[in-house]
This record gives C-alpha cells, structure tokens and sequence, in this order.
C-alpha cells in the first residue's frame, strides 16, 4: 500500500487525534485484545509485542479469578492497565509515521498511481556488479572478451548484469519439477561445497563426465540439468533459465562452490570422452593442479 493509502485505510492522516485504539478493553465478561483494540501503521515494530502483552496481562488475571485465588475486579485493571499503553504506543507509531513521510515523499512511494510509484522504485534498484578473472576463472573457451551492456557499461561496480560469462556469479533462476511443486533457484542449487556443472536436454555426457571427473580428482561435483521433459531435473517452467543460460541447450555452465561462474560450454563435445576430457582440464586449471 502507498503511503495515502495506508493513511486512508488505517484512518491517522495528519489529525494527531485520529488514533484507532478503543475508549476501553473490557465491558464485563467481554475483553478485547490485539488489533482489534489497536491498531497502528507498521512503524516501531511495536503492533505483534503490543498483542502478545495484552494477552500476558489478561492471561494470568483470569486463571486467578477462575481458581479463586483473585477477586473479580482484578479483571478490571486489564482495561484501566492495557488501554493507556495501547493508546500511547498507537500515538507513537502516527507520529513516526508523520515523520517518516518526508523521506516517503522523497523516495516517491507517496505518488498517488501506481506506475509512478514504480518507477521512483526503478530508479533506486542498484545492485553491486562484481566479476573475477584469474586462474580461477577459465575463459579460454570464450568466443570473446565480457562486453558489459546496459547501465553496467556505465559503471560497473554499482550495477549488476545477470550473466553466465566466466567470472560472473551465478544468475539466479527459478526453477521447478516437470509436475510443478515448489520452486527452486539455480543460487539454491549451487553452493553446498560442490562444483555444479548446469547442462540441459542433448548434454547428457556432460553429466556422465561431471560423474566420472570427480571420481577422478576426487572433487565434490554434482550435476543438474534443466529443461523441458521427465529426463531432466528441473524444468524451466518460466523460461528465466532459456534466456539466462548464455549457452545451447547441451552446453555446460560450471559453478564454483562460491557460486561463481568457472567455465562454459556452448555445446556438448562429441561424447562422453571428450567432455571427460575438457572437464578435467577445466578443473584441474581452475583448481591449480599442475
Ligand atoms: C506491514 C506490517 C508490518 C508489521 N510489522 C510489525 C513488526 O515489525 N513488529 C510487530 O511487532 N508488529 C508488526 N506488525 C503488526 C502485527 O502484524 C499486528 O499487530 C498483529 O499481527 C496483530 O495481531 P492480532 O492477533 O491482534 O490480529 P491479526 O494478526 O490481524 O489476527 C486476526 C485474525 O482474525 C481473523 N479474523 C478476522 N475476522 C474474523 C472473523 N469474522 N471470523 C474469524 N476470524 C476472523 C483474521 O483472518 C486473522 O487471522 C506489522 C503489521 C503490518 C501490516
């Protein structure tokens, strides 16, 4: 909700008298408690603590009264206690959020339409770019050098281009099962101390190397592969994966442990052979086996 109209629904505006907090808490056997005695714009973080008091305060009262260790006018005190601390902290949170609207109507989150809201939005999403070269990073196989697009060209370390060039960390991508249930993210999938070579339909050796290549060398190594059709892992319902993989579909994309982008494949190299071959290359320079 926009700030208006947070104003509008939760009735403060700029009257410091509009406050939602009831005259009383209890009218004889009937106690009320929480939002509905209460209730105040999300700022001080003091609305579920307020809730939960209101119960501990009551709670206890009752239990006596009900065992017959209390006489029945305790349960007054509930009202005449918890209705000044609800007022108070309802008069707070109005009056923060009064002074909280010059830094709302600066950022543009109190434009009255929704597509201006957004873009005020867009122009504050900035993201740290960073990308590693190296030993660590095995670039031989690029057609070519990273050409930074867009914004990122602009300057680089304050803006993010999600890519799967070597180097860059791993975009992420929601993923799910061919009979969909809960999604994943490539960031997910990545990162549990393994090497994770991406490949998808057609790149099978890819997978049967990544086995054997880790046997090999003795290097954690788990594959994924993504794409359309119950012999994949994942599917890439939402098609983020199709335009993100900066590969062909049988191609391979290794991420580091780090979820760092090692190396690329644009295709599947003959078969299982020589991917076991370029693996192993790919890792033992990566990794500084000599
Ligand atoms: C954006 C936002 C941020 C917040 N941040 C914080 C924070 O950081 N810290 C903090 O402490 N508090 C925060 N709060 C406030 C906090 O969430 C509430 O104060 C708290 O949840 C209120 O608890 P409650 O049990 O009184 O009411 P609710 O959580 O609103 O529960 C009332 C329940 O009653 C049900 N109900 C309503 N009518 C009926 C009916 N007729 N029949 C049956 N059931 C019904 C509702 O569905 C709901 O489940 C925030 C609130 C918002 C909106």
């Amino acid at each position: 909700m926009a700030g208006e109209e947070y104003a509008r629904v939760y009735s403060w505006g700029n009257d410091p008298e509009r406050k939602i907090v009831a005259e009383r808490y209890s009218d004889g056997n009937l106690f009320c408690l929480g939002n509905t005695v209460h209730c105040h714009p999300p700022l001080n973080g003091l609305g579920s603590n307020t809730c939960i008091q209101d119960a501990f305060n009551l709670a206890w009262k009752i239990a006596n009264v009900h065992r017959g260790f209390a006489g029945a006018e305790l349960l007054s005190t509930y009202s005449t206690e918890r209705q000044p601390v609800g007022a108070g902290i309802v008069a707070r949170a109005n009056q923060a959020f009064r002074d909280h609207q010059p830094i709302w109507a600066a950022l543009g989150m109190l434009e009255t339409s929704l597509d201006e809201r957004e873009r005020a939005l867009r122009e504050l999403r900035t993201e740290m770019g960073q990308r590693y070269t190296g030993v660590g990073i095995f670039t031989a196989d690029e057609g070519g050098a990273f050409v930074p697009a867009g914004k990122v060209a602009e300057e680089a370390v304050l803006y993010h281009e999600a890519s799967t060039y070597p180097g860059c960390r791993l975009p992420h991508v929601r993923l799910n099962r061919s009979i969909p249930g809960e999604p994943v993210s490539t960031i997910d999938l990545a990162g549990h101390r393994e090497f994770t070579p991406f490949t998808g339909v057609g790149g099978d050796a890819w997978r049967e190397a990544a086995e054997i290549v880790a046997e090999k060398l003795r290097i954690p190594m788990l594959a994924h592969s993504i794409g359309f059709g119950v012999h994949q892992d994942w599917a890439d319902l939402y098609f983020d994966r199709a335009r993100m993989r900066g590969v062909q579909e049988s191609g391979a994309v290794l991420v580091r442990p780090d979820r760092f982008v090692a190396w690329g494949a644009d295709g599947v190299l003959g078969g299982v052979e020589e991917c076991e071959g370029r693996l192993t290359g790919v890792m033992k320079s990566v990794l500084c086996l000599h």
